[in-house]
C-alpha cells in the first residue's frame, strides 16, 4: 500500500536503540571495564547512548598503539598522507546527511546547522590536503657552499578534547591538519554528545589511514587529566569553557607540553543608528540565536549606539528589525534544543535575574510550545531579547550560552568600546554599520580575535585562522589555518656546507 505521509525534511530522527560508545584503540572498537556514562537527546530528554570513562591503564594502551603507529605515518610523505584525507573528504561529502541526523540528536542543533558544521569540517580537510602545495620548507644558499634550509616534521602523538556544541566540526578543526602534519590524533570526545565520534573514525578507516594512528578514548574528567599527565602525549587541543580551559593550560605546560585552549566567550555587536535594516536585522537575529545560542560565537550583547532623538529612533527601528526576524524563528525546523535541562534551568534563572537587575523583556522566550514531533521531554527555550541591560550586571557581562540577546544602551561609540574592552572574554566582536570609518575603528580597537563588519558570526574561512584572545585562548598561535601549523609540528633547520672545488668539472 503507499504511504501518503510525507516525510519531513527536517526532522531529526532520534534513535531508538541505544547506541553503545566503544574506545578505538589500533583501529579497533574495544569495549571498556570502566563504568559507563548516558548520553540523553535535547529533543526527547531520552536516553539514546552510552559511552565508558576511559581508565589510566586503557589510555596508556591507546597512547601505546598510536606512538608505534606514528612511526610509520610521520616517516610517509605529505603527498602521501594527502591522499588518505582525499579520500575522508569524499566520504565526508557521500554520508553528510547520516552524520548530521547524529549530530543533530545528540546535540540538539538543526539538521542544516549539523550538515554546516560537517562543510566546516571539510573545509578545515581541504586545508589540510593543500598543505602538500602551500608548505613546502624553503632552501637558501647563505654563503657559497653553505646551504639552509628548514623542513616541518611532526610532533609524534597530540590530542584533542572537545565540547558538546560541535561534536564533528570542533574535532575536525583539528584532526585532519594534525594527520596531515604526520601527528597520530588521540581524541577524547565531549562526554554529552560522543556518539558522532564514530563515524568520524569509520569515515578515516575507509579513507585508508593505518591503524593506531586515530584513536578515541571516552571519559570526562579523568580521562582528560590522564591525557595531560601521560608522557607520550606532546601536544593537546582543547575546546570547552573557560574555567576548563584554564585548568587543561595548567595542568598541560606544567608536564611541559605544548597545550592550545580555547574558552568561552560573550561576543559583542555594535550597532549604529545608519546600519542596514535588512543586513541587521536577519544577521543578529541569526548570530544570536544560531545553534540555539550554544556557540562561540553566538552574538551575546547589543550595544545600540545612539546620543541625538533621530539616532534614537533609527536604532529603534533597527532593534525592532531584529526582534521581528528572531520572533519569526520556529522550533524545531530553525531553531534546536538546549543541551540539558540543568542548562535551560540556568537559562531561564539568568533571564529572571536580568529582569530583577532592572532589564526589560522585549522578546520572551520561555515555555515555548515544544514541536510536536519530539514529545514532550525536551529542552526548549524560544529567541530572548533583553532590553535596558546593565552593564556589569550578570546578563551583560557572563556567558550564558542560549538564544540570549542583551541590549546595552550606549550613547557613543567610545562608551561602547570601553564596555567590550572591560569583558575577561575576547573571541568576537562586529559592528553593523555603513560608514568605513567606524567599522574600521572597530576592527582596531575591538579587544577580540576575530571582527566582523556587518557579519553576525564571523568565523574567518579558511586558510584564515580561527582563535579568540584573552580568556578565551590560552597559548599560542590558532586552532586552525595557518596559524596553527607551528603548534601540531616542528620546525628543522638543516645548514650545509659542501666544499666547493674551483677546478671541478661538473661536465666532465
Ligand atoms: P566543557 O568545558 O564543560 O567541556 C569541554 C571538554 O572538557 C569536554 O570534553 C569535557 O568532557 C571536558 N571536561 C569537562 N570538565 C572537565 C574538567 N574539570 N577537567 C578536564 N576536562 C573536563 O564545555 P562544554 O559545556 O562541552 O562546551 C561549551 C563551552 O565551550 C562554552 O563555554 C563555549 O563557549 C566553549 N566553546 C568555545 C569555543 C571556542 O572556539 N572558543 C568553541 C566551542 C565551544
Amino acid at each position: 500500500m503507499k504511504n501518503n505521509t510525507t516525510a519531513n525534511p527536517n526532522q531529526v530522527e532520534i534513535p531508538k536503540e541505544v547506541i553503545v560508545c566503544e574506545n578505538y584503540c589500533a583501529g579497533e572498537w574495544t569495549s571498556s571495564k570502566s563504568s559507563t556514562f548516558e548520553i540523553r537527546s535535547p529533543y526527547t530528554g531520552s536516553v539514546i547512548g552510552n559511552a565508558p570513562e576511559t581508565s589510566v591503564q586503557e589510555l596508556d594502551r591507546i597512547v601505546a598503539a598510536a606512538t608505534k603507529a606514528q612511526r610509520e605515518w610521520g616517516a610517509a610523505s605529505m603527498k602521501e598522507r594527502a591522499q588518505v584525507l582525499f579520500r575522508f573528504r569524499d566520504i565526508l561529502l557521500r554520508d553528510i546527511k547520516k552524520i548530521a541526523q547524529r549530530i543533530s540528536s545528540e546535540c540538539g542543533k538543526t539538521l542544516s546547522e549539523a550538515e554546516a558544521e560537517v562543510f566546516k569540517g571539510i573545509e578545515v580537510t581541504e586545508f589540510a590536503v593543500s598543505l602538500q602545495n602551500l608548505d613546502v620548507g624553503g632552501r637558501l644558499e647563505v654563503s657559497r657552499g653553505v646551504f639552509c634550509e628548514y623542513r616541518r616534521e611532526p610532533l609524534g602523538v597530540v590530542a584533542g578534547v572537545t565540547p558538546f556544541n560541535f561534536p564533528a566540526m570542533v574535532p575536525m578543526w583539528m584532526i585532519p591538519i594534525a594527520l596531515a602534519l604526520g601527528d597520530a590524533f588521540v581524541w577524547k570526545p565531549s562526554d554529552k554528545t560522543p556518539l558522532t565520534s564514530k563515524l568520524l573514525a569509520d569515515a578515516l578507516a575507509e579513507a585508508g589511514l593505518p591503524k593506531g594512528v586515530f584513536s578515541i578514548a571516552h571519559g570526562g574528567r579523568t580521562t582528560v587529566e590522564a591525557i595531560l599527565d601521560h608522557p607520550d602525549v606532546k601536544a593537546i587541543g582543547f575546546v570547552g569553557s573557560t574555567d576548563v580551559a584554564r585548568a587543561i593550560y595548567r595542568r598541560g605546560t606544567q608536564n611541559l607540553k605544548r597545550v592550545l585552549a580555547l574558552g568561552g566567550a560573550k561576543n559583542h555587536i555594535f550597532l549604529m543608528p545608519d546600519a542596514d535594516p535588512m543586513l541587521t536585522g536577519k544577521g543578529v537575529a541569526d548570530s544570536f540565536t544560531g545553534c540555539a545560542g550554544q556557540r562561540c560565537m553566538a552574538a551575546s550583547v547589543l550595544c545600540a549606539i545612539a546620543s541625538t532623538d533621530g539616532e534614537r529612533a533609527a536604532i529603534d527601528k533597527l532593534v525592532g528589525a531584529i526582534v521581528e526576524s528572531a520572533r519569526s524563528i520556529t522550533l524545531g525546523d530553525r531553531m534546536g534544543a538546549i543541551i540539558s535541562s540543568d542548562s535551560l534551568k540556568r537559562l531561564e534563572a539568568a533571564i529572571a535575574k536580568a529582569e530583577a537587575d532592572g532589564a526589560r523583556v522585549i522578546l520572551d522566550g520561555r515555555k515555548p510550545k515544544a514541536p510536536s514531533a519530539y514529545g514532550s521531554g525536551g529542552h526548549w527555550l524560544g529567541p530572548t531579547i533583553l532590553d535596558n541591560v546593565k552593564p556589569g550586571s550578570e546578563a551583560a557581562v557572563e556567558e550564558l550560552f542560549g538564544p540570549v540577546l542583551s541590549i546595552v544602551r550606549c550613547a557613543t561609540l567610545s562608551e561602547a568600546l570601553a564596555i567590550q574592552a572591560k569583558s575577561k572574554y575576547g573571541n568576537a566582536v562586529s559592528v553593523f554599520t555603513q560608514n568605513g570609518g567606524v567599522a574600521d575603528e572597530v576592527s582596531r580597537q575591538g579587544r577580540a580575535g576575530m571582527v566582523g563588519v556587518n557579519i553576525g558570526v564571523p568565523v574567518p574561512r579558511e586558510p584564515f585562522s580561527f582563535g579568540g584572545v584573552l580568556d578565551s585562548k590560552y597559548g599560542h598561535g590558532d586552532i586552525t589555518g595557518v596559524h596553527s601549523l607551528d603548534f601540531w609540528s616542528n620546525i628543522k633547520k638543516i645548514t650545509t656546507k659542501w666544499a666547493v672545488q674551483k677546478d671541478w668539472s661538473w661536465m666532465g
